[in-house]
Formats: C-alpha cells, structure tokens, sequence
C-alpha cells in the first residue's frame, strides 16, 4: 500500500428528496461501488471514502465544514448521480477551503436499450444533474478539476490520480516551513519575493536562522554521528577521493543540518555562498543528500525554488523517478542538437543520476573556502519539466517547461559538477524565447516525475497564474497570453 493512503479524498455524491428512499439507496450503493473502485486502483494513489448522500443545504453544509476541520482530508469528489439542485450547495461550497474535483460520471456504462424506461431515466441522470452542479461551481468562481467519462475507463481514474497528486502538493504547501540559512544572494532579483504573500497564497512559513546557529550545532557533533554519516555515503556513492577530512566535514555539516530541519519540522532549506561565517565549506554533498532523503533545497537564499522542489518531491511520491533544484547553465547551439545543461556549483539531487554518484573533492571558485565534497554524475534520460516560481509584484507566476533529457553522448573529464542535459521543447531557441518572456528565473527545479498538467492542477487549486512552454507554444501566441493574463490578474486582485 502506498504511504499516499494518508491522504483521504471524500467522495460525496449528490442528491435530493424528491426520488424518494428507495432511489437514495440505491444512490448511496452504486457511489460506494465507485468510490470503493477508486479506491483500490493502483492509479489512485489517495485514500477514496465514499460519504453518505447528501440531500440538503444543511447536509451539504455540515459534509464541506467537517472536510475543512479533518486535517486528514485532502479533497473532496462530487458527483450528482441525480439532480441536486445546486442552491442547496451554495451555503456550503461557500466555505470550502479543501481542493475541489467534480467528477462528471455515470453509474451504467451504456444504454439498456430494450430495457430502458422512466424510472431507469430518473436514476441515471448525472448528464444533466452534474451540469446543474457544474453551473454553480462557476457561477461561484470555485477552482475546481472537472473530469469526465465513465468511472471505469482508466484515463478518467489516472486523471483523478493525478489531480490527487496535485492536491497533495497544495495541502503540502499549507504546512510548509522552509529554514533559510542567511539571505538571499546579494543584487540577485528573481530568488527575491514577498514572503508575506507566500504564506498568504501558499501556506509556506519563511523564516531566517543564523549561518551561526548552524555552525553553533556542527560543533556538537561527535565522531561516531560523522562515522554513521559516512557509512551511508559509502552505501550510497562511490567515495572517489583520498580527501576523507573534506567528506568528514560535509558528513558534520549533514548531520547538523538535519538536527535543525527535524527539529523545527522543516521541509526545504537554503543557503548562501556569501555568508558562511565559519564554516570552512559550502554545503554541498550534504545539501545533495538531504535533498535525496525528500528535502527541499535552493541555492543563494533562494526559499521559492527550496519550497518548490519540496512540495514536487512530495507530488510525486511512490514514483521512481527524480526530482532536482537545478540551474541552466550552459548552452549547446550546435545546429540540429541545441540543447541545455543545467548544473550549480554543487547542489544536483542524486535522485536525478543515471550512474552511482562519485563524491569527489574539488576547489570551489567562488567563495573563499576550502574544497568542498560533492556528488558528481550524470542526470537520466527521460521526458521531464522544469518549473520555476516568479514574484511579478503584484502575484505570483508559475512557468513550466516540458523538457526532453538527453545521456552526454562526451564525457567531460574536467567537470567536477553533477549534470543533467536536455532538450526544450519546442525547441532551444522557441523555449528560451518564451521563458525570458515570462520572466522564468534561472533556477528552477527540474523532475521525471510529475507533469505539467499536475502542476497546472496546483497552481489552479491555489490560485497561481500558470504558463505553459510546450511543444506546440508559438511565441506571437504566449506573447499575448501574458498580455491578456496580465490584464486578467490585475483586475483579479481588485
Ligand atoms: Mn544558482
């Protein structure tokens, strides 16, 4: 069983009074049939809990209150088996405050034709019931995935997995404290943003701690705390470097770090080459092998892309694919295979390795520090995206890329950083283009395992402007799509 069973998703059917007991049986039978299907398909990956039916405006009301009160639920499914009508449901989608999936369903496949008559009619009428329901979810202005198609078909139940996935990451990002060691980088403006709005928008707790308050901790730990650390390094990686003490010390600042995420109930960290008042190296196989144990990271005080990377770590759970910070760094305009390769000075998940990492120890030219430890591989071929966070001053805006990862076809024997290369899509210069359009920051976090359409869902359910950089984006056309979405928000925020 998947740990995403934690995750509970109410599934409430619809209904009124007018049918009479023996249909809302009936109702309540061929709901729990669904949500029970739901519920054990390997592409569902929340728990389903099929509620009773709900009949009236005090009902509705009570069922959306409870859902917001359970810290446990996640989101809640609606389907109207027959007609509710949707007044009933103003009280209570007035309140709600879990992510919203209306599923447009019905309980038979196909049409009894011999055997068709009224009363089959007036059960198996979702195709008008969950209009009505659909009208008021806009009338309302409500975010809210709608799916459709008959309950069986495994494109309608992999679409409700992955807006389940979605969901997750939103009620992930309620609870979200990200630890940030010093500030952002000096001059840098796109790691900047409101952290104020981030919490309002995103839930994310952003708060600063001292370079100090880290060293003040790596001086507690003992010998047999770094031993244990490099143990698992060991287990792990391919320890490729005479230089134990170099590993020692990012085993020390490791075991530190996680003293204070664990114990402030931290998800992500950042950090700061320019402030590392001291410490004798820049974090670096340690911030890679805590982001490999699910924590997020970003580099040079960078809290959005640490609280993103977090937040798709968790998306994509019980998926084997990784999940990377990441940085585009350098450019191949070799005609016919432009690509990119993304890097930092350090910091590349390990999640994201097509071969056993390396820990090697290598100078650092920035910083004016001793060598640091780190993990050097390569990234995995595979489809994936890039997804970056930018604070326009106004709102926040969600870019992402669909990418296409690629294996060197060179090695690159004086390289001493982890490297991942791909290929946007549409292309280099068509994605490039689009990206600088919109804003998109350098960093970003790169993942095999979640999809754009997954991240559309959240940034829906939260209430981001989301871009798109895909393989049919045209650039006259994104052009305007920023125009028009800048007018839109704007007048949203009114
Ligand atoms: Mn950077």
């Amino acid at each position: 069983m998947s740990n995403l069973k934690k995750y509970e998703f109410w599934f409430i059917p619809g209904s009124q009074d007018l049918y009479g007991p023996e249909t809302l049986e009936q109702v309540a039978v061929n709901a729990k049939k669904i949500a029970d299907a739901f519920d054990n398909n390997p592409n569902i990956p929340g728990k389903v809990i099929c509620k009773p039916v709900v009949r009236n405006s005090e009902e509705i009301k009570k069922i959306i209150m409870d859902a917001n009160n359970d810290p446990d639920c996640t989101g809640i499914i609606t389907w109207m088996h027959t007609f509710s009508p949707s007044k009933m449901w103003i009280r209570g989608l007035s309140l709600l405050q879990k992510p919203y999936l209306h599923i447009n369903t019905q309980y038979n496949k196909s049409i009894p034709w011999d055997k068709i008559d009224m009363d089959y009619m007036n059960l198996h009428q979702s195709a008008h019931g969950d209009r009505e329901h659909g009208f008021i979810g806009t009338r309302m202005n409500i975010p809210r995935k709608v799916v459709v198609g008959h309950w069986s078909d495994e494109t309608v139940v992999k679409k409700i997995g992955s807006w389940m996935r979605s969901a997750i990451g939103a009620c992930e990002s309620k609870k979200l404290k990200v630890l940030r060691l010093s500030d952002n980088m000096r001059n840098v403006a796109v790691t900047e943003g409101d952290k104020v709005e981030a919490e309002i928008k995103f839930g994310w707790s952003v708060n600063h701690w001292a370079i100090g308050d880290l060293v003040s901790r790596m001086d507690e730990v003992t010998d047999e705390q770094i031993d244990a650390q490099m143990d698992s390094y060991a287990k792990d990686y391919e320890i490729a470097t005479e230089d134990t003490d170099a590993v020692r010390y990012q085993a020390k600042i490791e075991v530190a770090l996680r003293s204070m995420l664990e114990e402030g109930n931290f998800g992500a960290f950042t950090t700061n080459f320019e402030d590392l008042y001291g410490m004798e190296q820049l974090p670096g196989l340690a911030a890679q092998d805590l982001m490999k144990d699910g924590y997020g990271f970003g580099a040079e005080g960078d809290w959005k892309t640490a609280a993103m990377t977090r937040i798709i770590k968790l998306m994509a759970q019980g998926r084997p694919e990784g999940t990377t910070f990441m940085e585009d760094y350098t450019y191949s305009f070799e005609p016919g295979n432009e690509m990119i390769m993304g890097a930092h000075m350090l910091e590349v998940c390990p999640s994201v390795a097509d071969e056993k990492p390396r820990i090697e120890v290598h100078p650092l030219s920035i910083g004016d520090k001793d060598d640091p430890a780190r993990l050097i591989f390569n990234g995995t071929k595979g489809s994936g995206i890039v997804v970056t966070l930018i604070d326009l001053g106004g709102r926040f805006r969600m870019i992402v890329n669909d990418i296409e990862c690629v294996i060197p076809e060179n090695d690159m024997p004086n390289l001493p950083v982890a490297r991942v290369l791909w290929k946007p899509l549409p292309d280099l210069s068509t994605s490039a283009e689009a990206w600088i359009l919109a804003g998109g920051a350098h960093h970003s976090v790169l993942t095999y395992a979640v999809t754009a359409d997954e991240m559309r869902d959240f940034a829906e359910i939260l209430g981001i402007e989301f871009i798109h950089i895909h393989a049919d984006t045209d650039i006259d056309e994104l052009k305007k799509e920023l125009l028009w979405n800048d007018i839109a928000w704007r007048l949203k925020d009114i």
